[in-house]
């Protein structure tokens, strides 16, 4: 049977404490316990259903990641303050001293920033690698390697990763599979695909409102309850939790995503076929020239589509900044990093969200000065959208 994030997310039925259609907000930090003993039991692990401080769990909490696990399919998850709240609890549990990492080199530049430059510092090393060839992935492999870890559709070039392909890799050499999601909630579904650890930037397509960050990690309730454990678990030490009142309001947003999706889906392919057809160097996966297009199709719940991410090359980041800007004076959306928001979002990576990626690095997994990393909004008339970039490019000599 096809799997259907949307209809789990659905099934979820809420009586809240007073009978409302939304589970009530637990607005405190700690817990009582009507006797010492249960207090004693709930530290160590052996109290199930008690709460005991909130940077541990909380009501509130438990609700959002109950949701999310039923959109990925996994036994449960943990929310937390940030995506990256999210990867580098992950990657510490999984890793110490002496371990090894083989990650794909076209992540989200908070994600190599920490693996380049910060885990070094506590003994672990990663290896970088292209990840869209398994044959190199599976090269890279030592020993001491712990995690795969890759994004499915990847930050900022949009790269697809073959999860299947890279889940038997993780098994035969008895690693995790972790997998960012972030650019594609509902279309992927990396846990079907056979990825152990699913991760997402919450901030993005899932709260979809640009009004906070947030963060996810959806596993097996044992890597789950690792994490959260009062003695070594790096969610609960590291302390990236969640506050609930926010758990409450990315619950409520979450409950739209399947109707934004489609919707940034739709625009997203509109345009990129339009920027296609006009000559312009675009970047999609819903398009046929895309080298991952059938990847990704072979992957997908396909009622999602391709995403509301696209890139296009306009030669120079003087032409890119002249665009963004020009774009921005007419309305077309924002000059600003992150994604998923109900107006376009647009931003030059090379020199913001991947600036923590040197030069020559960029250059060679081809990130080039000229790219504009477009989040496509939910424009109603996307027609009349494409008519006023197509003029604003018209104005500048790009097209
Ligand atoms: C934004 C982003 C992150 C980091 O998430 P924050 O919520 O900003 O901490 C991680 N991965 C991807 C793919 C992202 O786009």
């Amino acid at each position: 049977m096809a799997f259907k994030p949307a209809n789990n997310i659905q099934d979820l039925q809420y009586f809240g404490e007073f009978g409302g259609v939304n589970p009530s907000i637990s607005d405190s930090s700690t817990y009582t316990f009507l006797s010492a003993k249960t207090m004693f039991d709930t530290f160590e692990g052996n109290a199930d259903g008690c709460y005991l401080y909130s940077r541990h769990s909380t009501p509130s909490n438990l609700y959002l990641g109950e949701a999310l696990a039923a959109m990925e399919g996994t036994e449960t998850a943990n929310v937390t303050a940030s995506g990256m709240g999210a990867i580098t609890p992950v990657i510490l549990q999984l890793c110490g001293s002496g371990d090894h990492v083989v990650s794909s080199r076209t992540i989200y530049g908070g994600t190599y920033a920490f693996l380049k430059n910060f885990t070094p510092r506590l003994g672990i090393k990663t290896t970088f690698v292209d990840i869209t060839k398994l044959d190199t992935v599976e090269a890279a492999i030592t020993p001491n390697t712990k995690i795969l870890y890759c994004e499915s559709v990847s930050n900022p070039l949009l790269e697809v990763a073959d999860i299947s392909g890279l889940a038997k890799l993780a098994k035969k050499h008895n690693l995790k599979l972790v997998v960012d999601n972030t650019f594609s909630p509902l279309s992927i579904s990396p846990k079907t695909l056979g990825a152990d650890i699913i991760i997402h930037s919450l901030t993005k397509f899932i709260n979809g409102s640009s009004d906070t960050v947030a963060g996810v990690i959806c596993g097996t309730q044992e890597f789950i309850n690792d994490l959260r454990n009062v003695n070594d678990g790096a969610c609960m030490l590291l302390g990236s939790t969640m506050d609930s009142l926010r758990a409450a309001s990315v619950l409520k947003n979450l409950r739209t995503l399947h109707i934004r999706m489609q919707q940034h889906s739709k625009n997203g392919l509109f345009l990129a076929q339009k920027f296609e057809a006009d000559g312009l160097k675009t970047v999609y996966p819903g398009l046929p020239s895309h080298p991952s297009h059938e990847l990704f199709k072979s992957m997908m719940n396909p009622q999602y589509g391709f995403g509301g991410m696209l890139t296009i090359d306009v030669g120079s980041l003087e032409k890119a900044n002249e665009l963004m800007e020009l774009m921005q004076k007419k309305n077309l959306g924002y000059l600003a990093v992150s994604l998923g928001f109900y107006k376009t979002l647009f931003s030059a990576p090379g020199s913001s969200t991947s600036s923590e990626i040197p030069e020559e690095e960029q250059k060679e997994m081809g990130l080039s000065d000229g790219l504009i990393r477009f989040s496509i909004g939910l424009d109603a008339d996307i027609e009349r959208t494409y008519q006023m970039m197509k003029a604003c490019m018209q104005e500048l000599n790009i097209l």
